[in-house]
């Protein structure tokens, strides 16, 4: 296994609810078999889930000791990382995808269509503008423009400000999300205004925890209510039922592929939307999520096309339709 840290730059400084950054750093994973074939997975640690690139580093170490001799036992693989050393997600995602690639490319097949799934079936994706003054809000609204689909943080005091500066610039589709910035109250309060500026999807209004919340504004919302924070693996899924909408998967919540198929399986048995979504990473992270995208209804995979130092080519978002690569297993090189 050799493991290299990444450092990324955002164009803008990535700020939602609870803060943020331009400055980001993944760990890319490579793992060589026996015939010198490689197989790539990217961790993108969110301090919020308990991760930084050290612990990365330091779990990646322990799993790293733990690896299948054979890369087809993929189940067996990410059950006993988990087994071992719980938590540590977006650790467990890059090798669960550096499994999968080394795969794909022993059959010479990309991931997708391992799956038996149809790339063309891919929803479009949005694109993210982060909280900022409302001018320097209007400014990235433009530079965004060949995305149809926008998606807007709120949960602050300027909430209303950044949604009249948005709608000023464009009458593009609009998705907030509050990374639980929200009061139950609040939230309610705000239903009509997200109504008033056309917005079509909310994801994420309270804590992690109000699940009691979240079903009291899901009563009263025309729009789906969409669990982020609230839903890191397929057993937090049955608790949401008949409170959300849906649930957003990320790799770096959910710890792995596997796991992101069975979450898609665990909400569509009860009747929810499915999202998927990312963190800060690179087109090699962002890649790895993307080949489930056949698989959904919701796709906010834009945190490789905020970078300006994308160091991989895979999955894009052009004009915000995702197109998977064609190559073998993730299908992603170096740029
Ligand atoms: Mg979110």
């Amino acid at each position: 296994m050799n493991v290299e840290v990444l450092k990324l730059h955002t164009k803008h400084p990535f700020v939602i609810a609870r803060g943020g950054q331009s400055d980001h750093r993944t760990v890319w994973v490579r793992l060589t078999d026996a015939e010198g074939q490689e197989g790539w997975g990217e961790a993108a640690p969110s301090k919020f889930y308990g991760e930084t690139v050290e612990s990365v580093l330091a779990a990646l170490e322990v799993y790293g000791s733990m690896l299948p001799t054979d890369p087809f036992n993929l189940e067996d693989a990410e059950r006993s990382w988990e087994a071992k050393l719980r938590g540590n997600g977006s650790a467990r995602a890059a090798l669960s995808a550096a499994l999968h690639d080394l795969v794909g490319k022993r059959l010479g097949v990309p991931l997708y269509r391992l799956w038996g799934l149809d790339p063309c079936l891919a929803p479009r994706s949005t694109f993210t503008i982060g909280l900022d003054t409302p001018d320097r809000i209007k400014a990235k609204v433009r530079e965004a423009e060949q995305f149809p689909i926008l998606k807007v943080k709120l949960g602050t005091d300027q909430d209303i400000e950044i949604l009249r500066a948005i709608r000023e610039a464009t009458d593009k589709e609009i998705r907030v999300d509050a990374n639980c910035g929200w009061t139950v109250k609040r939230a309610i309060r705000m239903l009509p205004i997200l109504d008033e500026f056309g917005v079509t999807v909310l994801e994420q209004p309270l804590p992690p925890h109000d699940h009691e919340g979240l079903a009291a504004i899901s009563a009263q919302a025309d729009i789906p209510v969409i669990a982020d924070e609230s839903c890191l693996v397929a057993v937090d899924i049955p608790p949401l039922v008949g409170k959300v909408d849906g649930i957003n998967i990320k790799l770096a919540k959910c710890g792995g592929l596997r796991e992101a198929l069975r979450m898609i399986a665990v909400a569509r048995a009860h009747g929810l939307m499915v999202m998927v979504g990312c963190m800060i990473e690179s087109s090699l992270g962002i890649t790895a999520a993307a080949h489930v995208t056949p698989l959904v209804d919701i796709v906010d995979l834009d945190g490789a096309a905020l970078l300006v130092d994308d160091p991989f080519v895979g999955a894009h978002i052009e004009g915000g339709q995702v197109t998977l690569p064609t190559g073998p297993g993730l299908g992603v090189r170096r740029r």
